[in-house]
């Protein structure tokens, strides 16, 4: 019989278990499923701060939705630009198009698919705002680097940590700690889950106002029903918030688990050939990546798959900037603040179409799974 990979999709692939359960009829029987009067969404802000020794950590409804608060705290005029990757989920992008902020995609670094900071310097112009990095699948991006470039040129630096759950930056700091802003995602295919939900860290006492304010409707609640600035309703509910609580303590055990088996996946592969091996220095295996500097991609992931592997290749369909939306109006009829397509980034365009592979990663994961991974590639 094939062997079966447990999957996100499923509960062979996820942590969920009683203690979830146990938060859920919690919550329930409480009578209270809002977070405003309830205890669980404040609880959980408070934990996740501790495990990531942060000031602020605030709860909202999606990692899109924490995303927005990050560029809501970031503060762009309309017409203003925020430097970014294409290779990531829409929900990085979506949330600058919402605040009317214009994304511009930089290329990424060929070996990693983050973000290359000089292609970042090299668009930092009179209207950037903020660089939004993305972890992607795990991996730590360079936001030292990208850190001082937004000192140097007054930006907020964002962190997308949607893919990256305890990873760390070279140094030992936790993504999301490096930059301003850092965002989470608790959706299905992430390392945990309510759902849907997301959190935002931060260590400024300023921007974290701004963003509370935000997700509530621009409610200060402290003063009474005065709506003091714009914003929407993105807050979390206490059965998400229950849930995440408990899956929060799950979380080292999942990284754990990952970083394991992904050790025993590199071993395996050490010098094959065509193929370059991530980096496991700080990653949190979302995915196992791998880059084929040849080309070739999607062959060998169409050969993986049928033999029972789940692998596909390029990620997306296409990287961000060459996605059908920029075709057509974001408004109404209106294009603002869009002028034009967004310029071509052939590193992110090459992954895509022939150089990426990615491999679904699980906790779940047994050494057999990793040695008929191995097998896949002959070894
Ligand atoms: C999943 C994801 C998001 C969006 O998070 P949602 O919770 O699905 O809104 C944003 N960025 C990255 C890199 C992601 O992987």
């Amino acid at each position: 019989m094939a062997l079966t990979f447990p999957s996100m999709a499923g509960s062979d692939g996820r942590t969920l278990g009683d203690e979830e359960v146990a938060a859920a009829e919690r919550v329930i029987r409480s009578g209270m499923l809002s977070s405003v009067w309830g205890t669980e969404a404040r609880a959980l802000e408070r934990e996740m701060a501790e495990l990531y020794g942060s000031r602020h950590a605030i709860a909202c409804s999606s990692g899109t939705a924490a995303l927005h608060l990050a560029v809501v705290a970031a503060a762009p005029d309309p017409g203003d630009e925020i430097i970014t990757t294409p290779l990531t989920d829409f929900g990085t992008v979506a949330p600058i198009l919402a605040q009317n902020a214009v994304p511009v995609f930089a290329d990424v670094d060929p070996v990693t698919g983050n973000l290359d900071p000089g292609a970042v310097e090299a668009l930092i112009g009179p209207r950037t705002r903020a660089i939004m990095a993305v972890h992607l699948f795990g991996a730590p991006a360079r936001t030292a680097e990208l850190r001082a470039l937004a000192d140097e040129h007054g930006l907020t630096l964002i962190e997308d940590c949607a893919q990256a759950w305890l990873a760390t930056s070279p140094g030992g700091h936790p993504v999301g700690t490096v930059g301003q802003v850092g965002c989470f995602s608790l959706q299905q295919w992430k390392h945990i889950t309510c759902g849907d939900g997301g959190l935002v860290i931060t260590d400024d006492d300023r921007l974290a106002h701004t963003m509370r304010l935000f997700a509530d409707k621009g409610w200060d609640r402290a003063v009474g029903r005065h709506h003091v600035s714009f914003g929407l309703n993105y807050r979390m509910t206490e059965l998400q918030a229950a849930v995440a609580r408990a899956q929060l303590v799950k979380l080292p055990g999942v990284v754990e688990a990952r970083r394991r088996t992904a050790a025993r996946l590199l071993k395996a592969l050490d010098g094959l050939d065509g193929v370059r091996l991530p980096d496991p220095e700080g990653h949190a295996w979302w995915l196992f990546p791998l880059v084929l500097p040849g080309g070739g991609a999607p062959e060998l992931a169409e050969r993986l798959a049928g033999a029972g592997i789940p692998a596909r290749a390029g990620y997306l369909v296409e990287p961000l900037n060459r996605a059908p939306v920029w075709d057509g109006p974001v408004y109404g009829t209106s294009r603002f603040p869009l002028d034009g397509p967004p310029a071509p980034c052939p590193e992110a365009e090459r992954l895509v179409a022939e150089n990426l592979l990615v491999i679904d990663w699980n906790e779940h994961y047994t050494d057999e799974h990793v040695d008929a991974v191995a097998a896949g590639f002959g070894r």
